[in-house]
């Protein structure tokens, strides 16, 4: 396991993924859709020359695993931060999350009927959370939560660190790994990603670093440019005719 960001902790199938990814963005210029699709520019994620998302109308369905968290205070806190991050998710792009709260009893890890759990580890403040991307391994989606998440001195907003891990369950690497970002931000491989936006230093999936980034971590207007320029608009907005 290396710890390549902060928070995406990358074993060495998916670092295998990052390198066969590296040559994606220029078979994407060569096949002439760079113009269309990087301007202006968040960052997606790009799969044999293809953006990573989930299928249209895939229901995101997530559960809380309650024993897995320390207090029954902490338990409904990620409840509440999860169901209004997701909200907000969906308020920006054609996205769908669904709470399926009867799973929040199973003892799996990996319960069947969600895409994914929220589950509570002691990461020793490794990371405060830790998501998946789409296209990781299945034994791979599940959000862990470090019990620094629920410590009254979080430096960033609370349901804000969860729009930031949907926003990498949703496809969507780190904002600070570009180029515009500050040089002291972490670095990550940049291969086998895309830019769907201009640089946004106050993006939701922009890192607190080199004197920018946010500790509120709300979804900015370039951010909804981006995950509409994937997801199209949010479902709220549109009627669907079968
Ligand atoms: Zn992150």
């Amino acid at each position: 396991m290396h710890v390549v960001e902060g928070d995406m902790l990358l074993d060495d199938d998916q670092l295998a993924l990052y390198s066969l990814q590296k040559d994606a963005i220029a078979n994407m210029q060569l096949a002439g859709l760079s113009d269309a699709f990087l301007t202006p520019k968040l960052v997606g994620l790009l799969q044999g020359g293809k953006v990573v998302k989930w299928e249209p109308g895939k229901v995101l369905t997530y559960c809380v695993l309650r024993n897995t968290f320390l207090s029954n205070e902490d338990y409904k806190l990620m409840v509440e931060s999860a169901q209004k991050a997701a909200a907000d998710w969906e308020g920006a792009c054609g996205v769908k999350f669904e709470y399926v709260k009867d799973k929040d009893s199973s003892s799996s890890t990996r319960p069947d009927g969600v895409v994914f759990p929220f589950r509570g580890i002691d990461a020793g403040g490794a990371f405060i959370a830790s998501a998946f991307f789409p296209n990781d391994p299945v034994n791979r989606r599940r959000v862990l939560i470090d019990p620094s998440f629920f410590s009254t001195s979080l430096r960033f907003d609370r349901v804000g660190v969860i729009r930031h891990e949907l926003g990498h369950v949703l496809g969507f690497p780190h904002e600070h790994i570009r180029s515009g970002a500050p040089a002291v931000c972490p670095d990550e491989p940049l291969g086998g990603t895309i830019e769907l936006t201009d640089y946004d230093p106050a993006s939701v999936m922009h890192y607190f670093c080199g004197g920018v980034g946010t500790s509120e971590l709300g979804i900015t207007e370039i951010d909804r440019e981006g995950a509409q320029r994937v997801y199209g608009a949010p479902y709220s907005r549109s009627i669907f005719i079968q």
